[in-house]
């Protein structure tokens, strides 16, 4: 049996965030696709769930410019994004039960080292919006994941939101045990490729630390150099040996780096 614990329904962010800043033993509840397995399996125990689904303020997704995805933009509504980066990761998320309700923004502040959200975003340079007891906050998505199921959230704190750029180039990369399983590995490339010649890329990693970590030597092998067949092959092998990825039942820490190497091939190959 689940631990019993209160469940209230706010409609508002301040509402919300009252209520969690007050209730030490509190904590959000968006489309529970974390949350409730944790209960059910007992690794976590809260007095009060606070169910935040109908806050209006986290409902919002924009395209322009920036795009502006609000916390509780859930995984399917951007299965068909016209941001081709996002349509991509969105479509490898588990299946439609919990991509219809799981959200952008609980993935985020889950932060699970496997989780496809925080290294897409990573890769995206994704701007995360916070909202608190203290105010609002802006948190570059560099500094927000801070260790599995760690992130900059502060008692209280809200992800409200995600701000970046579509990239002109990405391409995302997942190898998992069975389709649309978390990832045993993926790699996220952000990209603008001008010319033959990529003018930046952000390239981020699931699998290869305890959390989401951008592949920063990979980066800077593919600065300003034209993608060929070569630096490709360079690249995924400065991946592997970066990489120091976890073992676990799933995979050894040898066939997680295995893999990182040809995500990142196939990943760049699709630029
Ligand atoms: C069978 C199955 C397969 C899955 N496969 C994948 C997969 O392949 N890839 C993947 O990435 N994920 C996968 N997931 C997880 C899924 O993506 C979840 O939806 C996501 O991790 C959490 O989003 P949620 O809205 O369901 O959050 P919830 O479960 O409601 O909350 C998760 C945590 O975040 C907190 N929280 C939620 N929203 C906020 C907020 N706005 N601000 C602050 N804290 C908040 C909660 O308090 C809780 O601690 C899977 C889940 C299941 C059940």
């Amino acid at each position: 049996m689940i631990p019993r614990f209160e469940y209230i329904r706010v409609f508002s962010l301040p509402e919300a965030v009252d209520v969690l800043s007050r209730r030490e033993d509190a904590a959000p509840l968006a489309g529970g696709q974390s949350l409730i397995p944790m209960l059910k399996l007992r690794v976590a125990s809260y007095g009060v769930l606070v169910d935040i689904g109908r806050v209006r303020e986290l409902r919002y997704l924009r395209y322009g410019d920036v795009v502006e995805v609000g916390a509780l933009v859930r995984h399917y509504e951007l299965e068909e994004s016209p941001c081709g980066f996002l349509r991509g990761v969105a479509v490898r998320i588990g299946d439609p039960q919990v991509r219809s309700l799981g959200t952008v923004g609980g993935s985020l502040a889950h932060a699970d080292p496997f989780g496809d959200w925080p290294a897409a975003m990573l890769a995206l340079g994704a701007v995360v919006k916070t909202a608190g007891p203290d105010g609002a906050r802006e948190v570059a998505i560099d500094d927000f994941v801070k260790g599995p199921y760690q992130t900059a959230l502060e008692r209280g704190e809200l992800v409200a939101g995600l701000e970046f750029r579509c990239p002109p180039r990405g391409a995302y990369v997942k190898f998992a045990r069975r389709h649309n399983d978390f990832a045993l590995t993926a790699v996220a490339v952000a990209a603008e490729v001008k010319e033959g010649h990529v003018s930046w890329a952000r390239v981020a990693a699931l699998g290869a630390a305890d959390r989401p970590v951008r592949l920063r030597k990979v980066e800077a092998l593919l600065s300003g150099v034209p993608l060929t067949a070569d630096v490709i092959a360079s690249a995924a092998e400065a991946a592997a040996k970066e990489a120091q990825p976890p073992a676990d039942f799933r995979a050894s820490a040898e066939y997680r780096r295995a893999l990182l190497s040809v995500a990142v091939k196939r990943a760049l190959g699709r630029l």
